[in-house]
């Protein structure tokens, strides 16, 4: 989990880094936490004539894990970079060469190890599942889906029902 407190430090740092190897990032990032994010550690987009981070609140395990995303998004943000091109892999293996770190191209979470999915499963509190083939989505709060699972149906066609989930 990310505090402010701790992001604040970790992101000053990585400005630190990425001014210090003179990686022309953009001057006008603004970063926003998503507590959904729970496939893709960060993501980069345009945003008003500059870039915004989002970053998952849920998956860092680590001080270096945030720092590698934040710098992995934050190359994002260099001119000719919104892809894992030619320019964004020279600034990454720029920084992986100087620095002995590991910015890879993918900030995929491919397999979730077992007791992060558990976890992140454990802090939802409502399910919806679907009475045929029993696929399950799961939320935090109440939305649409939970409140009306009558007004949706499973891709499978089958009908959904909703339910709080107890115990947590
Ligand atoms: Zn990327
Ligand atoms: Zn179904």
């Amino acid at each position: 989990m990310i505090n402010l407190e701790l992001f604040t430090k970790i992101k000053n740092e990585t400005f630190d880094i990425l001014s210090s190897l003179n990686i022309p990032v953009s001057k006008k990032i603004v970063f926003e936490f998503n507590e959904n994010y729970i496939k893709t550690y960060g993501s980069t987009e345009y945003f008003k004539g500059g870039y915004k981070i989002v970053l998952s609140t849920l998956l860092f395990k680590s001080e270096k894990e945030l720092k590698n995303t934040l710098i992995h998004e934050c190359l994002h943000t260099c001119p000719n970079c919104m892809n894992h091109g030619k320019t964004w892999k020279k600034y990454a293996e720029k920084i992986n060469s100087n620095l002995n770190y590991n910015i890879k191209r993918c900030t995929d979470v491919n397999e979730l190890e077992k007791s992060l999915k558990e976890e992140i499963i454990k802090r939802q509190k409502y399910c919806v599942e679907c009475c045929n083939c029993g696929q399950k989505s799961f939320f935090m709060r109440k939305c649409k889906s939970v409140n009306y699972p009558n007004l949706y149906k499973c891709k499978c066609g089958g009908e959904l029902k909703s339910y709080e989930l107890k115990g947590i």
